[in-house]
């Protein structure tokens, strides 16, 4: 796909990006194994995972349950929130279950924070991460795991704000197959 033209430069392509998730993929195999455990539950945080999880299920040949919850903490503009507000839907049976928490991006922690914590309460058995980026330069939080839980990223991000595979400015750029940053122009 020929670049949009908001875009000043792409940071990962489509192929590096699906190399990449191979990779992952086929790390999570190895550490969760088949039965005699329960599958593990992978959680979806939307809206910005959904190109992810939806590409690295796929290279998952596990028995997995999928589910999906939502959480805002930006309003239109480029800073998170530091209280992100996490939808309520979400009652699925953690109790007992590792569940594995699907990000786009972890910037402050104070998503994954609020998530794990909740997680937690709910008796997961642990709570791994699953992050495509991470953004360790603007961490305000650790991201601390339950349990036997493991932090997977795909690459480390730069401090600026990417938009792409899912990622959006004001709800826009989330169809762009690669991570790109916005000309400055179009941050506004
Ligand atoms: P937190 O600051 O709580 O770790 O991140 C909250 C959420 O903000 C992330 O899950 C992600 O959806 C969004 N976010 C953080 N950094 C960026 C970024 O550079 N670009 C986009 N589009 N979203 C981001
Ligand atoms: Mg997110
Ligand atoms: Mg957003």
């Amino acid at each position: 796909m020929a670049m949009h033209s908001h875009i000043d430069r792409i940071l990962w392509t489509e192929d590096q990006i699906s190399l990449r998730i191979s990779q992952l993929a086929a790390q999570i195999v190895q550490d969760f194994p088949p039965a005699p455990s329960p599958p593990p539950v992978f959680v979806g945080v939307l809206t910005g995972a959904f190109i992810f999880i939806a590409d690295l299920v796929r290279k998952i040949n596990l028995p997995i349950d999928i589910h999906f919850l939502t959480s805002k903490s930006y309003g239109s503009g480029t800073l998170s929130n530091c209280a992100p507000t996490i939808s309520h839907h979400f009652n699925v049976d953690v109790n007992g279950r590792h569940v594995i928490l699907v990000e786009d991006i972890v910037d402050t922690g104070h998503t994954l924070h609020k998530l794990i914590a909740h997680l937690k309460s709910k008796g997961a058995s642990s709570v791994s991460v699953c992050t495509l980026l991470d953004k360790p330069a603007r961490r305000k939080v650790d991201v601390q795991l339950v349990g036997e839980g493991k932090f997977y990223r795909g690459f480390e991000c730069p401090d600026s704000f990417v938009v792409g595979y899912g990622m959006d400015f004001d709800e826009l750029y989330r169809n762009l197959p690669y991570i790109g940053v916005l000309k400055p122009e179009h941050y506004s």
